[in-house]
């Protein structure tokens, strides 16, 4: 008999073992079905597992003796081998724990040291002033020391006349020179006081709160969860835009608070409002450009993408145009957004869709090539702030939508993910992935919960759980 480990966690079954009883039925346990993995008598055979793959255990135990080299090397090769990988994966990740720590301590500590440094700027500036008036009262007192040493030097000298010649002197002269004297001495009494220093420092108030907003915060992103709600199937077509209705792929949608529709018309190069009453009206026309992506500006009016249609869109020339475009609600150009602060480097490839955070920032889909593609954060004054290229070799940002964090929730259609970036664009976690969405093409954010519509028609909604971010 095998030597066996008294105080094995797993205790392993010895050769000899009472047979069990059924404690339903009061019989032998002698059976084992196959469907159930369990032990039953031959009365659960006929009842409980009636329809069930049941055998007598010498029957079920000679075919797994047979079966028995087969089966334990696959334990041996196969499963044990994959539970290497999961401990070789655990201390990868326990490294890669290690990293990410590392690197958001480094972040930390390199902000302290700004802060330190802005601190250190700050007393320099105070203890200048301090010094400053230190030389500047010093200086004034030199002055008047050195005044009354001559002052002094001239009542000695004097003093020193009239005692020696007051005898020979005429009555005249003593009285004319006594005068002189008292004179000299009353006007010894420069105010001395004015030459105090009279700079003070007053200190300011430490105050934890504005000391921890400085320093920033930690927070947890296990604490940022998602969970699937409900889904449900809209026809069989990708879902370009989920608060469209049924629209033509090359439509873009906004809604304003009013109620009131705005489309891009891609083909007609119109921008189309439809009313809540359902009426249809070309409010402009953005010819000779196609315009692609629409959003409401948080400042009034619309931020539409338009590109030419003369020149190859992945390959763009000088008489290119790539913009997004601030317009008013009748299509007067308030602003336009094409090239970086050098005026010269382009903001876009092939711009499209667009939205605007609660932030202002403005956040731009821009297609790089036919799969590929990026996010582009701008500040509402047109400052280019990130470009966001996702975790892997490609990226194909599709939709955007911010939470009331300002946080950013982005797409990647081909990857089947959805990111959760900063509102700097730094990226956070996969907020979904292809095990929840497959291929999510477009979304809606209203509140805490999020619809993702994908390639096929289906919507799913999420309940967001932001409460710590
Ligand atoms: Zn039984
Ligand atoms: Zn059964």
């Amino acid at each position: 008999m095998a030597a066996i480990p008294v105080s094995s966690e797993y205790p392993l079954r010895s050769a000899q073992e009472h047979i069990p009883m059924c404690i339903k039925h009061d019989l032998n346990i002698d059976m084992t079905c196959e469907d159930c993995d369990e032990f039953i008598c031959s009365q659960c055979a006929k009842t409980d597992h009636k329809d069930h793959d049941w055998k007598t255990i010498p029957t079920a135990g000679s075919l797994r003796r047979r079966e028995l080299k087969k089966t334990l090397s696959k334990v041996k090769e196969k499963d044990i081998a994959e539970i290497d990988e999961k401990i070789k994966k655990a201390s990868k990740q326990r490294e890669g724990n290690k990293k990410c720590c590392d690197s958001e301590v480094s972040k930390l500590q390199k902000h302290y040291d700004a802060i330190v440094s802005k601190l250190d700027e700050i007393k320099k500036n105070l203890e200048t002033k301090l010094v400053e008036n230190l030389e500047r009262k010093n200086a004034e007192v030199s002055n008047k020391k050195l005044d009354l040493e001559q002052k002094r030097d001239h009542i000695k000298d004097l003093v020193e006349f009239l005692e020696d010649k007051h005898g020979t002197m005429s009555d005249y002269s003593l009285i004319d020179n006594l005068r002189d004297l008292t004179n000299l001495v009353s006007n010894t009494d420069s105010d001395i006081e004015r030459g105090d220093h009279s700079v003070r420092y007053r200190r300011g108030d430490i105050s934890e709160g504005s000391l921890d907003s400085i320093m920033g915060q930690t927070f947890d992103l296990d604490d940022f969860s998602v969970t699937e709600t409900d889904s449900f199937q809209y026809g069989d077509e990708c879902l370009d835009v989920l608060e469209a209705i049924d629209e033509d792929t090359c439509l873009e949608v906004c809604v304003t608070g009013k109620g009131d529709v705005y489309v891009t018309d891609f083909y007609n190069h119109d921008i189309v409002r439809l009313s809540p009453s359902g009426s249809a009206s070309t409010v402009f026309n953005t010819a000779p450009l196609l315009p692609a992506g629409i959003c409401q500006s948080t400042e009034g009016g619309l931020l539409v993408t338009l590109i030419d249609n003369d020149t190859e869109p992945f390959h763009s020339d000088s008489k290119s145009r790539r913009v997004l475009s601030h317009v008013t609600l009748t299509g007067d150009v308030v602003r336009e957004y094409e090239y970086q602060e050098d005026g010269q480097t382009r903001l876009f490839t092939v711009p499209r869709r667009v939205k605007q955070n609660g932030n202002t920032d403005i956040c731009v889909e821009n297609r790089t090539g036919e799969y590929t593609g990026e996010l582009v954060i701008l500040s509402s004054s047109g400052f280019l702030k990130s470009v966001y290229h996702g975790q892997k070799l490609t990226f194909d940002p599709s939709d955007v939508v911010f939470d009331s964090h300002c946080n950013i929730i982005v797409t990647d259609y081909l990857n089947s993910q959805i990111h959760l970036l900063s509102p700097d664009g730094e990226f956070m976690k996969y907020l979904l992935t292809e095990n929840e969405v497959k291929h999510p093409y477009s979304m809606s954010l209203y509140q805490s919960t999020l619809w993702v519509g994908d390639n096929q028609g289906l919507i799913k909604v999420f309940q967001l759980n932001t409460t710590q971010l």
